[in-house]
């Protein structure tokens, strides 16, 4: 058993992001894991994490939907996870997968704000209305409940509907353009790298820039959520754009293309890249090459050029009709408008994520697959 949850833990923590372009959705770890309510166990259990976050996909109908995990640090010794959960808690925070406070203070809704994403909660934040009046606003608090399929996600306010489409607030927007540095020496989400020739350089993990998760702001300076410290200005940050891989109506993967990081997508691309096979018919996994389109970002325009075998078709507009299509040969490139869609093979798309407001899938897959039968019977019946 110990086997299927170090499993799970490991599919949690593939959903879990602090970068500003992929989150989804705000959570406070350290009230998640004890509502003993959705499984009917232990008073805390890192398995609810993973069942919130089911909830999450089906709420927004998507594959893969990460979620920013604030986590006080009194959790990384809370005698109610398990040795091996509180293990796995600190390994996130090492790798910096999650963001680990000194104090909670109102951090989960400062990055809510910020960013623009809902807050996964059962409280009512009221305590922080003065500070943060949108908390009142329809769908910005979901509360997970138990329900007969799994969780579901119920608004506090509103009846429930999907989220729109996520933006920064306009302090949000000013804080994402520039790169922060931490003074400590092992900030791994403000890094500067720390002294290059100190014995442990290579096994710091420093987020990239354009990654780099949203400064709290204290007395309206940009601080360390972490350290406490004042963050410095390092300059601008990466433009970023975020796409969505589509394949027969359904949005498997979001991801982010900036001007320093272009993403090649295909079947299983070399060197990383977004891996398509594990989703692609017979007929379209031979079709799409290992290394299919390269996306990039220059000079805030996105671009695509064919790296592939048999081209790369583009939809301008989006459009279905087979007389607009046009068709990229191997190195040809093309600026891609809004609303364009790149087609790498009937059905397979890529466009920009906001193209697709509904992910189309109506029982996206499960992190908690591999979960013990204990820890889910409750919603077999
Ligand atoms: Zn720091």
């Amino acid at each position: 058993m110990r086997f299927e949850v170090s499993k799970v833990l490991d599919a949690i923590e593939a959903r879990l992001t602090t970068d500003p372009a992929l989150a989804r959705a705000v959570v406070d770890l350290s009230e998640i894991v004890r509502y003993a309510d959705l499984d009917g166990g232990r008073p805390a259990s890192m398995l609810r994490l993973g069942l919130v976050i089911d909830a999450l996909g089906r709420h927004v109908s998507e594959e893969n939907v990460p979620v920013y995990a604030v986590v006080p640090r009194g959790l990384l010794s809370d005698a109610d996870l398990t040795s091996n959960e509180r293990m796995v808690v600190r390994r996130w925070a090492d790798d910096g997968v999650v963001e680990v406070v000194p104090q909670l203070d109102d951090r989960v809704l400062e990055v809510a704000e910020l960013l623009g994403l809902p807050v996964l909660t059962r409280t009512r934040a009221e305590q922080f209305r003065d500070r943060r009046p949108w908390v009142e606003e329809p769908g910005r608090l979901l509360a997970a409940v138990p329900g007969a399929g799994g969780p579901v996600l119920v608004a506090r306010i509103g009846r429930g509907e999907v989220p729109a489409v996520a933006e920064p607030s306009p302090m949000g927007a000013k804080l994402l353009a520039r790169v922060w540095s931490c003074p400590e020496a092992n900030c791994n989400a403000y890094g500067s790298g720390g002294d290059p020739d100190s014995p442990f350089a290579d096994m710091r993990k420093t987020t990239a820039p354009v990654a780099q998760p949203p400064p709290s702001l204290r007395s309206g300076a940009p601080t360390c959520p972490v350290h406490g410290t004042r963050l410095r200005d390092a300059g601008p940050r990466p433009a970023v754009e975020v796409l969505s891989v589509r394949i027969d109506g359904v949005v498997r993967q979001r991801f982010a293309v900036s001007t320093d990081k272009p993403v090649v997508v295909g079947r299983a691309p070399e060197g990383g890249g977004v891996m398509l096979g594990q989703w692609l018919t017979d007929d379209a996994r031979k079709w799409i090459s290992r290394g299919h389109v390269r996306l990039a970002l220059n000079g805030g325009e996105l671009t695509a050029q064919d790296v592939s075998t048999n081209g790369t078709g583009i939809r301008p507009g989006g459009s279905l009709d087979d007389d607009d299509r046009i068709t990229l040969n191997r190195d040809e490139t093309r600026t891609l408008a809004a609303n364009d869609v790149v087609e790498l093979y009937a059905g397979v798309n890529v466009g920009r994520a906001k193209l697709w407001a509904t992910g189309g899938v109506t029982q996206p897959s499960s992190v908690m697959a591999e979960a013990p039968t204990m820890a889910i019977r409750k919603f077999e019946r």
